[in-house]
């Protein structure tokens, strides 16, 4: 790179490999719920990266626990242990079902190591045919070669070579779809408590309760991938904690670093012996600069005012939503829980999901799709009520093109 070289999306084309597209506009700062570009640009952010910035940009319990920690300590490698670490994870079980915690970098990896713990608790405790995983079509995982071909759209993990074995696929809100695959040989049932990258699907209460039964009926794990629900993005800390079910492992990552990437699996102490020294690890897993930007958030997230704040805000995303469809018909559906809300377009305007996303962005409002019919909001959890009017006044707009197209 010579020293004149200019930083513009094009030379995104010349220098990254062409695994993403992203939009035009380079984003350079953030303040709360507010984005700005090169050109100084200004945006409204509903999209909180994909369900990550749960506080806003710079949040300063974020810059204060990132600073400090900075000027301290940054790494050390799992050869030793260290207070961050062992602070959050003791919140994280003192806050739910969990006993241990294992850390990891991303969703990805606290999925593959959920999905390793359950085949090993299987190996050790039953026989060697107990290798079964069942997930659910639509499902999203990550994308290591082991959890996007557990995740729901073989697209994603064709043409790789072989893939791992033993993974089967049911339908989601459908338990007799379940039942016809699940046996002695599963070790591991694997589900999002609600789809996020599958359309915003909520579990109906029959079903995941019926999941539940039916891992105890087989002995097999039931992993909670919460990745995109958790750290509040419900209304509630975790959603297992508002479903009525218990998962045996559950995961989490995207907000709990609020924007520094950190991920964790979370189960029992029965279940996670099996994971003895020596069968599985990651050198940045639990370092203390991400653990110690995430207890900032987990303390922040972890409030009744936070948690109530986000079952409010989501009754007036929902309202301006109706609002919307009501002046210009567009909408199907409107659904979702807490801050990960969906909005399906009609038949009318299939697969147009993307064209809003772009119409929004360029009138300065950062949204998101799930799927090709499914515009979803996940903003900050602490946005304000006029962000969120201002923001929705700007997708009206977006709405108001498509219409008039
Ligand atoms: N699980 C779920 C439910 C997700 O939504 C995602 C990401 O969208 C992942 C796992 C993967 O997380 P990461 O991209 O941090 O590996």
């Amino acid at each position: 790179m010579s020293k004149n070289t200019e930083i513009t999306r094009d030379l995104f084309d010349q220098v990254m490999v062409p695994n993403y597209s992203p939009s035009p506009i380079i984003p350079v700062r953030g303040q709360g719920s507010r984005v700005w570009d090169q050109q100084d640009n200004e945006y409204i952010d509903f999209a909180g990266g994909i369900a990550v910035s749960c506080l806003g940009h710079c949040h300063p319990t974020m810059v204060k626990a990132l600073t400090e920690q900075g000027q301290k300590l940054w790494h050390v490698s799992n050869i030793l242990t260290n207070e961050p670490a062992l602070t959050l994870a003791s919140k994280l079980v003192d806050a739910t079902f969990a006993e241990k915690v294992y850390f990891a970098n991303s969703g990805g990896e606290s999925n593959e190591a959920a999905l390793k713990l359950a085949r090993r608790w299987a190996h050790d405790n039953y026989n060697d045919e107990k290798t079964h995983i069942i997930a659910f079509k639509q499902g999203f995982h990550g994308r290591t070669f082991f959890t996007v071909t557990v995740g729901g759209q073989p697209a994603y993990s064709s043409g790789f070579g072989p893939k791992p074995g033993d993974i089967y696929h049911a339908e989601y809100n459908n338990i007799g779809s379940l039942q016809e695959l699940i046996s002695d040989k599963t070790c591991a049932v694997v589900i999002e408590p609600l789809q996020g990258e599958g359309g915003i699907i909520e579990p109906t209460d029959e079903f995941i309760k019926g999941v539940r039964q039916l891992c105890d009926q087989y002995n097999a794990l039931l992993i909670f991938d919460e990745v995109q629900t958790g750290v509040g993005r419900l209304g509630y800390l975790y959603a297992y904690m508002d479903l009525g079910v218990t998962p045996d492992i559950l995961t989490t990552a995207k907000g709990l670093g609020g924007g520094f990437p950190i991920g964790a699996m979370l189960t029992t102490a029965k279940i996670a012996k099996h994971l003895n020294v020596g069968s599985h690890g990651s050198t940045y897993g639990g370092n203390p600069l991400a653990c110690a930007v995430a207890t900032a958030v987990f303390d922040t997230i972890n409030s009744d005012k936070v948690l109530n704040g986000v079952r409010e805000k989501s009754q007036l995303f929902a309202q301006y939503l109706s609002q919307i469809n009501q002046k210009y018909q567009v909408f199907s559906d409107i659904r979702g829980k807490g801050l990960l809300i969906g909005a399906e377009l009609n038949t009318q305007y299939q697969g147009k999901a993307r064209d809003l996303l772009v119409a929004s962005m360029e009138a300065g409002l950062m949204i998101l799709v799930a799927g090709a019919n499914v515009v979803r909001f996940a903003p900050s959890l602490v946005i304000s009520d006029d962000e969120i009017k201002a923001g929705m006044a700007i997708f009206e707009k977006a709405v108001e093109n498509l219409v008039n197209q």
